[in-house]
């Protein structure tokens, strides 16, 4: 089981379209998918189809010790997959976590324990981190062999990257060694824009292979899915957005051949 967390502590970047679209192209590529929502704002829940209003359960319970992750997890109803394809879901809630979770012992380890019961269900869990560094980013980050950091190629881009690799430096210093950048993806992408280009090639010259090879366009059939209650990749699967969420699960599966796993 890969378990990857998808952050930037930017607002709006596309973190929660990666992790939705990643998700669901992992399962249609027939990998066994579980994505955890980390954002009160439940947006990665909604996505997937899955209704954030009256839940009986849902990530709090988890994190809280209230609930196993066998109760509060739920099937994607968007798209008939080969592969399993579940949401732990989140809504408003999980707002609350952050301050009930002050007592517990290890509380930035709460998703990490919860997700060791389940190592044999998945092949992938995705992590969608909310826009901040909070006990909820810490959890994912602490359960996590590596973060997926998705990237607008604009001006400010870099702004504010040096705060989240220092955090995932002494996340892997001082709470989980297994933690890695495993990449950089260009989100947003407009190849009409010279700076587009020009951001592009910067990171490229800066991190090298920690830039993944894909690229995913500005496409607005991925914007238009969630407002359907599914992924981009199951909404319009030919439109650029979804085949470049496609092609990120294929670069991603690759990746992990040679990727290893600590037990
Ligand atoms: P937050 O920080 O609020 O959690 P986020 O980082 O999760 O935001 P998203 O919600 O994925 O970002 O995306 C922000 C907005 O940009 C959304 O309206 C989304 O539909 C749109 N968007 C994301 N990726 C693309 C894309 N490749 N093409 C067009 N629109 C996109
Ligand atoms: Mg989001």
């Amino acid at each position: 089981m890969h378990i990857f967390a998808v952050a930037n502590q930017k607002g709006g970047v596309g973190k929660t379209t990666t992790t939705v679209n990643l998700a669901a192209a992992l399962a249609q590529h027939g990998q066994r998918t579980l994505l955890v929502d980390l954002d009160p704002q439940g947006n990665a829940t909604m996505g997937c189809g899955v209704d954030k209003q009256g839940l009986k359960e849902s990530v709090y319970h988890v994190l809280l010790g209230l609930a196993e992750l066998g109760q509060a997890r739920l099937p994607s109803t968007t798209g008939s997959y080969t592969a399993r394809f579940d949401v732990l879901p989140a809504n408003r809630e999980l707002a609350g976590a952050e301050v009930e979770m002050v007592d517990l012992e290890a509380r930035e380890m709460r998703l990490k324990r919860a997700l060791a019961a389940h190592r044999d269900d998945y092949d992938f869990v995705l992590i969608d981190c909310p826009p901040s560094l909070s006990m909820l980013t810490l959890n994912g980050l602490c359960a996590a062999h590596g973060v997926i950091i998705p990237m607008q190629c604009e001006y400010y881009a870099l702004e504010g990257l040096s705060d989240l690799v220092n955090t995932i430096k002494k996340v892997h210093a001082n709470l989980n060694r297994d933690l890695k950048i495993i990449g950089l993806l260009r989100v947003m992408f407009d190849n009409r824009s010279t700076l587009s280009k020009q951001v592009s090639d910067q990171l490229e010259q800066h991190f090298g292979d920690k830039v993944f090879k894909t690229l995913v366009p500005r496409n607005v059939r991925l914007a238009e899915a969630p407002s359907y209650g599914m992924p981009g990749v199951v909404f319009d699967r030919a439109a650029k957005g979804a085949q470049a969420y496609l092609a990120f699960a294929e670069e991603m599966i690759e990746r992990v051949k040679t990727w290893k796993e600590e037990a």
